[in-house]
């Protein structure tokens, strides 16, 4: 039997992983073997996006030189996603929160593709 790093399971009681898992409901936008992606339940835009590893990584603090692949993999997605509704010209960000001035409210690294109406920076 294959062993699995206990890294690789699925959290039990964390809600991207039960959305993964098809425990909860998610509108999903794309899946593949590394990646889930679903829309935002509360979006802040025409297109927010979520996209998430399939393995349990809580967030860019505790990421690892294993997750490096994931991270710039969600970008690739998030590129290609974009392109598909139109924004890719138009412009879109990609964002990390990170704690909690940030306002990261789930522990699953998870990267927003937020587009479709121009934006503000600094953000608030
Ligand atoms: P964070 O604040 O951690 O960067 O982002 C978490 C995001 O997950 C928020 O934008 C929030 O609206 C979204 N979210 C929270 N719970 C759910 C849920 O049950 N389903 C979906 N689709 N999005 C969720
Ligand atoms: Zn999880």
């Amino acid at each position: 039997m294959t062993q699995l790093a206990w890294t690789m399971l699925p959290m039990s009681n964390c809600l991207f992983c039960k959305i993964i898992k098809g425990e909860l409901p998610s509108k999903k936008v794309y899946e593949d073997e590394k990646v889930y992606a679903f829309h935002d339940i509360n979006p802040g835009a025409p297109t927010h996006i979520l996209i998430v590893p399939k393995r349990h990584v809580s967030g860019v603090n505790t990421a690892s030189h294993e997750d490096a692949e994931i991270i710039g993999y969600s970008h690739l997605i998030a590129a290609k996603l974009a392109k598909e509704r139109g924004i890719d010209d138009s412009g879109y960000r990609t964002v990390y929160n990170v704690g909690p001035d940030a306002g990261q409210s789930v522990f699953h690294l998870h990267l927003h593709l937020i587009g479709g109406r121009r934006m503000s920076w600094p953000p608030g």
